[in-house]
Parts: structure tokens; sequence; C-alpha cells
């Protein structure tokens, strides 16, 4: 953990009004911490403000939308004096397979996902490089690691948010400011249900691949293994530690996966080493 300037503190959370972004703030306030907790619509939040008064504070914020990032932000700093751990949670999943993707929609996927945490990211880095002191946890998944298919274009998001985050982790970590990339696997939140976003368009040809996954992903929401509230206190633990991770994959499956992906990676690079080698001048 970084040395915070209080004993107590503050969080900011992009996607508070359900699943992991709700579930940890009321981790944060369990711990007896500040949390801003953002949301579309923040009267989804008036019970956990109602519980813990003034050390939770409920905002407007849509990430796609540059006025409202700006304004939650600087209501946050003000209310608190300053924002120690940002995470970048809010984001949704957008079922279709890459033929099938509607264009208005794929870039929605990215707004929300890519741009609007970039938005968020911008306005809060200041405060914390001024106190050379923050951690900024960015909600990817075992999905910016692995890409299936039918959900190609949320994948696309998820691995920018790994490069974005890996790339800023070197920028700021000399100004005092931890990283780490969060990668859940399937979490019991209404990420499959009511925020899903579904191509209308369908093409029988990827019936066997993209259609099947569609079908495989609607019908575990609400069965998935992983359970927000043990995710926030994952989160906590990696946030606490003295040497934060830079990823941290959250549930067994994502764990099991992610190995098997490494696996698979090295397989790949170690069969074609001898022509990837052919490929520099001769020394
Ligand atoms: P969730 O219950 O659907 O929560 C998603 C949150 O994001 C909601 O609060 C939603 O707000 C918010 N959101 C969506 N678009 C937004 C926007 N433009 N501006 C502000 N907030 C917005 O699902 P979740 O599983 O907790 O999702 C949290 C994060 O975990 C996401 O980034 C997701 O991709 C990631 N993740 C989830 C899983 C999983 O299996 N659950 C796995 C890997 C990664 P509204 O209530 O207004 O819709």
């Amino acid at each position: 953990m970084t040395i915070m300037s209080s004993p107590t503190p503050i969080w900011f959370i992009t996607g508070a009004s359900s699943g992991l972004g709700r579930a940890l703030a009321e981790a944060v306030l369990t711990r007896g911490w500040r949390v801003a907790m953002t949301a579309r619509r923040p009267e989804t939040l008036t019970d956990i403000t109602a519980e813990h008064g003034d050390r939770a504070l409920a905002l407007a914020l849509d990430v796609t939308d540059s006025r409202s990032v700006a304004r939650a932000v600087h209501d946050a700093e003000t209310h608190f004096g300053a924002i120690d751990v940002l995470v970048n949670n809010a984001g949704y999943g957008y079922l279709s397979a890459i033929e099938e993707g509607d264009d208005a929609e794929i870039r929605a996927q990215f707004e929300t996902n890519v741009f609007g945490l970039i938005a968020v990211t911008k306005r809060v880095l200041p405060g914390m490089r001024r106190r050379r002191q923050g951690h900024i946890f960015n909600v990817s998944s075992l999905g910016g690691l692995v890409a299936f298919a039918a959900t190609g274009y949320y994948h696309a998001t998820k691995f920018a948010v790994e490069a974005l985050s890996e790339s800023l982790s070197h920028e700021v970590k000399p100004l005092g400011i931890d990283m780490t990339i969060l990668e859940p696997g399937a979490f019991r939140t209404d990420w499959a249900g009511r925020s899903m976003v579904e191509s209308s368009t369908i093409i029988e040809d990827y019936a066997e691949t993209s259609g099947k996954r569609r079908q495989a992903t609607r019908s575990i929401s609400g069965n998935q293994p992983g359970d927000p509230t043990r995710a926030a206190t994952a989160i906590i633990s990696a946030f606490e530690a003295d040497a934060p991770p830079l990823r941290l994959l959250l549930g067994a499956p994502a764990l099991k996966i992610a190995r098997e992906r490494l696996d698979a990676l090295r397989a790949n690079f170690d069969a074609w080493a001898e022509t990837t080698l052919s490929a520099d001048f001769p020394t």
C-alpha cells in the first residue's frame, strides 16, 4: 500500500450501482474508509449513503460524458480533499460475432470500456501526481488476456485496457502511484444479464461458434462461480500489500485459463523459434 495521507483512504469507484463496483464500495466502507461511489443513476446508492453518512458520497457519473467526468472528480476532491484510490470499474459486454457487429454498438463499447476509462484516469492523475501517491485499479478481465468467439469486441476493449494500464504503470510508478489490473473470470453480477448488449444481426454460419457461445454466456447468468464480495476482499488485500501486483486474476477459472494461455503462447513461440530468428540480418 502506498503511504496514504490519511489512515482512512479515499476511494473513487466508477459503475458502483451494481456488481463488483457496489461490492467493493461496501467493503471499503466496512473498513471505515471513505468512498466516492459513482453511477449513472446515483439513486441506486441511497441505501449505502444513508447507512454510512459522510464517508460515502454518491455522485452521478457517465464515463462517456466528459463534463460528467470532470464534475464527479471535482466534487469528490472537494468533498474529501483528495482521491487516493481510483477504480475504473464501469464497463459492459457486447455479444456479437465480428461480422455481425453494428458499427454504432462497436463504437459505444469502446466509448465506455476504453475511452471512458481514459477520461476518468486523466482527470484523477493530476491530484495523485501532485501528492506523489495513489493506486489505480483498472478492471480488465480474463478476457483481456484470452479471446473467445462472440465477445471479440469486448475482448478488444479489455486488451486495450491491459496495454494502457501496463504503459501507465511504467509512467506513474516513479511518481509514487501504483497500478493494478484486475482480471476477473465469471462473476455473479449483472454483467451477463441486464447489462449485456447483443447485436441484432445473427449470421447462421456462425451458429456453431459465436452462436453457441452467446447462449452459453447468457445461460450462466446468476450461476457464475465468482463472488463479488470475496473479489472485493481480494482487491483490498492487493491494495494493502507492500508490493501490489501489476495483475490480479480473480477466481479459479481465471487462473486455470490464464495458465493455459501462457502455455499455449510459449508453445507457439517455441515451435516457430527458428523461423522467427531467421528474420534478422545475419550477424
Ligand atoms: P454490472 O453489475 O453490470 O456492473 C457494471 C457497472 O458499470 C454498472 O454500475 C453500470 O451502470 C456501469 N456502467 C456501464 N456503462 C457505464 C457508463 N457509460 N458510465 C458509468 N457507468 C457505467 O457488471 P460487473 O460484472 O460488476 O462489471 C464491472 C466490471 O467488471 C466491468 O468492467 C466488466 O466488464 C468487468 N468484468 C466482469 C466480469 C463478470 O463476469 N461479471 C468478468 C470480467 C470483467 P448502470 O447500472 O447504469 O448500467
